[in-house]
């Protein structure tokens, strides 16, 4: 597993280089976003850990340059100081798939980048599990709490794309795209679909795995503030 680490700060870029190297990861770092996008392009990583505030290209721009000019797929965990929303969402806007505020301890970095690791490697599954939410997707089921749950085909196709992607928020242009290759009915049909989605998996239940962040997206997951 390679991992490239793309922070200005020598002290915090040191730590995690030795913190995941001593854990069998190959490390690369970089101290700018020039040098780190170069090396992003030229090499092949299993995760990008990519700071917020750099200089030459600040992080935020590296990845979307990352993700719309070079077409790389490759995971990004982005590390940011600022503890604020916006921060949050524009890394994610930018194709940023997971995020860690300053400071951090770095056995959570190392959990985290195991997570998007295993992203990568996992082969699709066709049974999801998220807290007492299971959908097996050959016998088109899915139970919560052991109690069956009837869903639609497009509920069911919402759901899994979402259980899919636990681990991080989803847009709603990208949850459209996944159900309805990008040609939704009406712009209110994700709207009503969630609302039966939630209707469905969480209105039974108390504690809900479905959460909007508002003007952005969704994400399930039994955490709700992580
Ligand atoms: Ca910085």
């Amino acid at each position: 597993m390679r991992i490239l680490v793309i922070e200005d700060h020598q002290d915090i870029a040191a730590s995690i280089y030795d913190y995941l190297e001593e854990l069998g990861y190959v490390m690369d770092a970089a101290g700018d976003g020039v040098t780190g996008l170069h090396l992003a392009v030229a090499n092949n990583y299993d995760v990008i850990i990519l700071d917020l505030g750099l200089p030459g290209i600040d992080g935020i721009d590296l990845c979307r340059r990352l993700r719309q000019d070079a077409k790389s797929t490759t995971p990004v965990l982005m590390l940011t100081a600022r503890d604020s929303l916006e921060s949050k969402l524009a890394g994610f806007d930018s194709g940023a798939d997971d995020y860690l505020v300053k400071p951090f301890a770095l056995q959570e970095l190392a959990a985290r980048v195991k997570v998007l690791t295993e992203r990568v490697t996992r082969a699709p599954a066709s049974r999801l599990q998220v807290g007492d939410l299971t959908l097996d997707a050959e016998a088109h089921e899915v139970r919560r709490a052991g109690q069956r749950i009837e869903l639609n085909p497009t509920a069911f196709r919402l759901l899994t794309y979402l259980m899919q992607n636990t681990h991080r928020l989803v847009k709603r242009d990208e949850l459209e795209n996944a159900v309805w290759n990008d040609d939704p009915p009406d712009s209110d049909a994700l709207r009503t679909h969630l609302s039966n989605l939630r209707q469905a998996v969480d209105k039974p239940f108390a504690h809900p795995l479905l959460h909007t962040v508002r003007g952005f997206g969704y994400r399930l997951t039994e955490h709700a503030d992580d």
